[in-house]
C-alpha cells in the first residue's frame, strides 16, 4: 500500500490558521503533499477570510503576492503545486468520466472553451514562479476534452482515477485518489482533504494516521508512478463503476434514517455481539415497526 496526500482549496484567502495545523503535521513527519492551487479563486465558499476585514493589516495584493512566494518556497522544497482549475466555479452538471459528483467547472463544455479556461489558469500559476503539470479537477470532474487539453497544455497527470494502480487515459497519467478516507485499500491511493474543512478531531486523525503509517507516504513522481500504470482497460471502466455504486449504496445507507437507527440500536462492545444483535433485529429493518429517536 502506497499513500498520496493532497490538500484542496489552496488560496491565498483559505483559513490561514488550519492551513497552518496542516500543513505543520505533514512538516512534522516529513511528508512532500500535493497542493490543490486554484489560480483564480471566485468561489466564495473558499474565501475564509474576507478582503473586507483588513486582513491582518495586508493589502489584498499583499495577501496574493504572500501566498504565492510561499508557494514557490514549498514547490522548491519538493511539494507538489498542482492547478485546482482555475476559478473553482461549476458550470456545468456534468458528471464527467468519474460520475463522483454532477458538477464542474470543465467537463461538458467545448474542447476550445477548457483549452483556454485551463490555459487561464496555468498561465497565472506559472507567472506566480510555479511549474504546475499535475491536474487537480474542481469536484472530481473532467471529460475527454478536459484530458486533451490538458496533454495540449503539457500537463502530465491528475490525481483522480477510481482504481488500484495509476492508468495512461488520453496520454495522462492518473493517480487513483478513491474518497476511502484512511481506508487501507490494496495498490495505490490518495487521501483528499480540504484544510478548510477540517475540525480538531480531523487534524488529530491525520496525526495519528501518519504517525502509525509514515513507511507508507510517498509524493507525487511522475518517473516512478507512469512505471506502476498500465493504459486504461474496459476492466478499469467496470471497477471505477462498481466503486461509484459501492459509494453511492454507502451515502444511500449514511443518508437513511432508518439504517442510522438499526446500527446504532444494534451497537455492541464486541463485533460478535454486534452481528448477533444485526442478524437478529433484521426483521426490525425491512418493517417500519421501529421507534425513529433521531427526531426526538
Ligand atoms: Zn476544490
Amino acid at each position: 500500500m502506497k499513500i498520496l496526500l493532497r490538500f484542496d482549496d489552496i488560496t491565498p484567502y483559505m483559513d490561514q490558521d488550519k492551513w497552518a495545523r496542516a500543513h505543520g503535521i505533514v512538516q512534522k513527519y516529513d511528508i512532500k503533499p500535493i497542493l490543490g492551487v486554484v489560480p483564480d479563486c471566485r468561489d466564495e465558499n473558499l474565501n475564509m477570510v474576507c478582503p473586507a476585514d483588513g486582513l491582518d493589516g495586508n493589502n489584498e495584493a499583499d495577501l496574493t503576492a504572500k501566498f504565492f512566494a510561499d508557494m514557490r518556497e514549498l514547490e522548491a522544497e519538493g511539494y507538489t503545486i498542482a492547478q485546482h482549475g482555475t476559478t473553482h466555479i461549476y458550470e456545468t452538471d456534468s458528471s464527467g468520466l468519474l460520475h463522483i459528483n454532477s458538477f464542474s467547472e470543465f467537463a461538458g463544455l467545448e474542447y476550445d472553451v477548457q483549452l483556454d479556461k485551463l490555459k487561464r489558469g496555468r498561465d497565472i500559476l506559472v507567472n506566480h514562479g510555479l511549474n504546475p503539470v499535475l491536474f487537480m479537477a474542481p469536484g472530481h470532474t473532467f471529460d475527454l476534452n478536459t484530458l486533451r487539453a490538458l496533454k495540449e497544455l503539457g500537463f502530465n497527470a491528475v490525481t483522480d482515477a477510481l482504481t488500484a494502480f495509476p492508468y495512461v487515459r488520453e496520454g495522462i497519467l492518473h493517480i487513483p485518489c478513491r474518497l476511502a478516507g484512511y481506508d487501507r485499500i490494496k495498490g495505490i491511493d490518495t487521501i483528499c482533504l480540504h484544510p478548510n474543512m477540517m475540525e480538531e478531531e480531523d487534524f488529530a486523525e491525520l496525526e495519528n494516521f501518519i504517525s502509525s503509517h509514515r513507511e507508507e507516504f510517498i509524493s507525487y513522481d511522475y518517473d516512478s508512478q507512469i512505471k506502476l500504470a498500465h493504459d486504461y482497460s474496459v476492466a478499469d471502466r467496470i471497477t471505477e463503476a462498481r466503486t461509484i455504486l459501492a459509494r453511492n449504496a454507502r451515502n444511500k445507507i449514511a443518508n437513511s434514517k432508518r439504517i442510522a437507527w438499526y446500527m446504532s440500536y444494534t451497537n455492541a462492545e464486541s463485533t460478535a455481539k454486534k452481528w448477533a444483535k444485526r442478524l437478529i433485529c433484521m426483521p426490525l429493518l425491512l418493517t417500519n415497526k421501529y421507534r425513529d429517536t433521531t427526531n426526538e
